[in-house]
């Protein structure tokens, strides 16, 4: 090794030093994540989160946890999930404040299938102002019903509350079966990804996601992944969409 190579390597271990000391003063981010049901939300999530090291918050989630621990407020909205419903606004609004006040989302957070309806995404807006920030973007996951409606009926999700990864009975198998590759917990057929419930997920999700498309108006990128599409090329679309508006 010259001297070249180890001024270079000193002067990449200062910056990435100076790096590490500023991380904690940045300003928190918050990227939203919209799309129907089945759309990849929760895939595209966590892939984001590993790469921007942004926490994921999946509304879905926490209220998938609330419900399997029979928690006060986990009665209170069992019914909506299990039907495909809406929680109602009020519950969900006081539910997200509360999540985003942990320790975990002080550098800002990863939504995902938040917001729902107009006013949440209103109300979002309001709560961020009062800390001093705002939605930075809103990546809309837009594939066409009939690729929801075939990955929602072969979706099965990791039992494991803290992996929650999933997979396609078909396309994306496991690799044993019902169970989960990354942390080996055994895999199951959400409630709510029943024929019988999916129709009513695609409803609520038609009425009530082209207002808030409009409230985002410049601050949306779509993107339409295609069948033949894999997860990695969406996110890396994704990544190349977020990165134009940045420059
Ligand atoms: P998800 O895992 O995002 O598909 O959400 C599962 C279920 O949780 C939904 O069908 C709703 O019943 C409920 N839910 C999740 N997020 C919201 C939200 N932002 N507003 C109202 N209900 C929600």
């Amino acid at each position: 090794m010259n001297l070249t190579h180890i001024r270079d390597l000193s002067n990449r271990l200062c910056f990435a030093l100076v790096r590490l000391l500023l991380w904690p003063l940045r300003a928190p981010r918050f990227i939203v994540l919209l799309g129907g049901p089945g759309a990849g939300k929760g895939t595209l999530a966590k892939m984001l989160e590993s790469f921007l090291g942004l926490a994921h918050l999946s509304t879905g989630d926490v209220f998938r946890r609330e419900r399997d621990n029979k928690t006060e407020l986990g009665l209170k909205i069992q019914s909506y999930i299990d039907a495909g419903q809406l929680v109602p606004d009020a519950i969900t609004i006081a539910v997200l404040k509360r999540e985003l006040q942990r320790w975990r989302y002080r550098y800002g957070a990863i939504l995902d299938g938040f917001p729902r309806t107009l006013l949440q995404a209103q109300l979002l807006d309001q709560l961020l102002a009062d800390w001093g920030a705002s939605v930075e973007v809103a990546v809309l996951l837009d594939p066409d019903e009939e690729t929801l409606i075939e990955r929602l009926s072969f979706r099965l999700t990791c039992s494991n509350k803290s992996c929650g990864r999933t997979y396609h009975l078909h396309t994306k198998p496991p690799k044993v079966p019902g169970i989960c590759d990354a942390c080996k917990s055994p895999l199951y057929q959400r409630k709510d990804d029943s024929k019988e419930v999916i129709p009513e997920r695609l409803s609520t999700h038609r009425r009530e996601s082209a207002p808030i498309y409009e409230h985002y108006g410049s601050e949306l990128v779509v993107v339409k992944p295609t069948k033949e599409q894999t997860e990695q090329d969406v996110f890396s679309e994704v990544i190349t969409a977020l990165r134009a508006r940045r420059s």
